[in-house]
């Protein structure tokens, strides 16, 4: 018998066809077992939100999982992922960058980020400007950082129903997005990911230009 949670993952990756957009299937809050089933379903991309939790999953999953950090991230929680984590797609400082090239290079290791932007109108939602995006990138250390791989950029809308409102957030990211690959980015082929929506807005944000999709309660149902 066919789980729900496979028809999920085959009905949204029916959606994604022919889209830029890849799923990236947010497991935070589920046991082990229903990863399992996502994995089966053909998902190689789980979002988790908290380092711990992330780091007490991951052995007991397949090798090939790609592991994305979508949560914030504290820096003496950096070492605890560095063995593994694929992207941390929460980067909102200098700070963190400079600590997961340094614990990605003790791990011999490259590791994937984007830089998190604040595009949401509610103040609640954490991420840099663009300003603050540009100081990062324009620091003199930032060409020197070999660990850390910047491939794009990351958002969360406005949890409203105005879709006015959250079309205009992903219009906003999306310009940033290519402000920065413009800037700094014009010769790095790697520098190509819009991570944004979410289960009740990822089909606007598809339509915006999102290459990555963070979907949890539409695949599991809601974490209650
Ligand atoms: C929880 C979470 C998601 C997934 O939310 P759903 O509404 O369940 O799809 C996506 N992005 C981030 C940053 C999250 O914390």
């Amino acid at each position: 018998m066919k789980s729900f949670i496979a028809d999920n993952i085959y009905r949204i990756d029916a959606e994604l066809a022919g889209t830029a957009a890849r799923l990236v299937v947010v497991t935070k809050t589920h046991p082990v077992e229903k990863l399992q089933e996502a994995y089966a379903a053909g998902a190689r991309m789980f979002g988790e939100n908290r380092p711990q939790e992330m780091a007490a999953k991951q052995p007991q999953l397949p090798a090939d999982v790609q592991w994305h950090l979508i949560g914030q991230l504290q820096t003496n929680k950096v070492k605890l992922l560095a063995p593994f984590v694929h992207t941390i797609q929460s980067i909102d400082s200098g700070k963190l960058l400079r600590e997961i090239d340094k614990q990605a290079a003790a791990n011999n290791r490259v590791i994937e980020g984007l830089l998190q932007f604040h595009i949401a109108r509610e103040d609640t939602k954490s991420g840099l400007s663009l300003a603050e995006a540009e100081e990062i990138l324009a620091a003199p250390d930032f060409v020197q950082l070999r660990n850390v791989r910047l491939t794009g950029v990351m958002g969360i809308a406005t949890f409203t129903n105005d879709t006015a409102q959250v079309r205009d957030e992903f219009r906003q990211l999306h310009g940033i997005f290519q402000q920065l690959k413009a800037a700094y980015f014009a010769n790095d082929a790697a520098f190509c990911e819009i991570s944004m929506g979410m289960s009740g807005d990822y089909a606007l944000a598809v339509a915006e230009g999102s290459t990555l999709v963070r979907v949890g309660s539409a695949i599991f149902g809601n974490r209650g």
